[in-house]
């Protein structure tokens, strides 16, 4: 090999060193540039703190005059009883959906009056739904045939309101029909599905607009009616909250749901009367406004807000 050839050779060599060592370096740059963030260290929860209780939620939603409650369940579950008048569509719609409410398990219709079933229907095009609980009593309304006509078209079944019937009962959570205990009534309000829910050691009894005969009915049955929340019966009125049974309930606090400046100038005042002597704390959705009830079972608190 010649000189001219050597130098050749070498200046070869060192052009193939140097682009190989710039493959490298532009190698290792990529790299570092690809060095993905270290993954977020996972906060883990304080060894002490005790997990949050599970809590039941019920809400007396002030639509005016009518009945519209809302109760969320400890395990996420939801069951509404009543959706209001018509008119109170977008105030019962706008409240579930302000609360996150997507799905109804469990929907009451307590009694086919306008004020209790008016929104159902709205209600049932709207969320998802489960089960239809209403008593075996038919009107000749719009609102009613209305309501009827949505559960078909959703292919829903309606489970037979009755005294006896548990609407759910699991794990110390239960919701039990307490009437109606007959099957014909003169009074549209009677066929009132009245409910008793429980939860551990705290119960609430809610009565749709059922009557004085209703009530009668109830205690002469034997009925475990003692409830630390009432939801005073037909907005007040005088046909209802005999001293007898609400002796027998012994609330703590009775909630009266009612509009304000009503035709029907709900509520009495003998009902507040006895409510006041009774010693229980009366809150109304017309003073008060929407009235919230929250329990872990042994406890019992309140809120509300106008
Ligand atoms: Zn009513």
């Amino acid at each position: 090999m010649g000189n001219t050839m050597k130098k050749l050779f070498i200046i070869i060599l060192a052009l193939i060193f140097l682009t190989v060592c710039a493959k490298i370096w532009s190698d290792q740059a990529n790299n570092k540039s690809n060095v993905q963030s270290p993954l977020p260290v996972q906060t883990q929860s304080e060894p002490n703190v005790p997990a949050k209780p599970a809590v039941l939620k019920v809400h007396f939603i002030d639509v005016g005059q009518g009945d519209a409650i809302l109760v969320q369940l400890p395990d996420g579950r939801n069951m509404l009883i009543d959706a209001a008048a018509r008119e109170s569509e977008s105030t019962v719609m706008g409240y579930l959906r302000e609360r996150g409410v997507d799905r109804i398990d469990f929907i009451v219709g307590t009694h086919p009056h306008e004020d209790h079933i008016g929104s159902l229907d709205a209600v049932i095009k709207n969320f998802k739904t489960g089960e239809v609980i209403m008593p075996e009593v038919t009107t000749n309304t719009r609102v009613f045939y209305d309501l009827l006509q949505v559960i078909k078209e959703r292919g829903l079944s309606i489970k037979k309101a009755r005294a006896g019937v548990s609407i759910f009962e699991n794990s110390g959570l239960s919701a039990k029909l307490l009437a109606p205990q007959a099957t014909e009534y003169e009074s549209l309000n009677n066929y009132s599905a009245v409910i008793f829910l429980k939860y551990q050691d705290v119960a609430f009894l809610l009565t749709g607009d059922a009557e004085s005969e209703s009530e009668k009915e109830m205690l002469a049955a034997g009925c475990d009616v003692k409830a630390q929340v009432l939801k005073v019966s037909h907005h007040g009125s005088s046909s209802s909250t005999t001293a007898k049974f609400l002796q027998a309930v012994s609330p703590s606090y009775a909630v009266i749901s009612v509009g304000a400046g009503n035709d029907y100038n709900h509520p009495h005042p003998a009902v507040l009367d006895r409510l006041a002597r009774s010693g229980a704390v009366t809150l109304r959705t017309d003073q008060q406004g929407t009235i919230v009830f929250e329990s872990d079972g042994k406890v019992i608190n309140y809120s509300t807000s106008k």
